[in-house]
């Protein structure tokens, strides 16, 4: 069953939301991407196993949880926890806390 999950822009904190199935391992939000890693699109199949994280682009790509929210149009990068990672497996959002 797909579970709505929510995450922050970390350009405009504009919430965008994704539909995840099964269970929600740790993740990072980054502005950039991390080196060497997988990214599909927020309408791409991102569930599967070639897919290490998902590529928004805020505010364009229809992920949007308030549909009166524009965004800032910058793209941002959701990364899934692997096994086997080091420093960029663990990497934690820095604006996870400031509400
Ligand atoms: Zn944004």
């Amino acid at each position: 069953m797909a579970t709505p999950v929510t995450y922050y822009c970390p350009h405009c904190e504009t919430v965008v939301e994704l539909q995840r199935e099964g269970y929600l391992a740790d993740k990072s939000v980054t502005p950039f991407p991390l080196n060497g890693w997988t990214y599909v699109s927020a309408d791409g199949d991102y569930e599967s196993d070639d897919a290490d994280g998902v590529r928004f682009v805020c505010g364009t790509d229809g992920s949007v949880r308030d549909p009166d929210d524009e965004g800032c149009g910058e793209p941002f990068y959701l990364s899934f926890v692997r096994s086997g990672t080091t420093d960029a497996g663990t990497a934690v959002d820095p604006t996870a806390e400031t509400e």
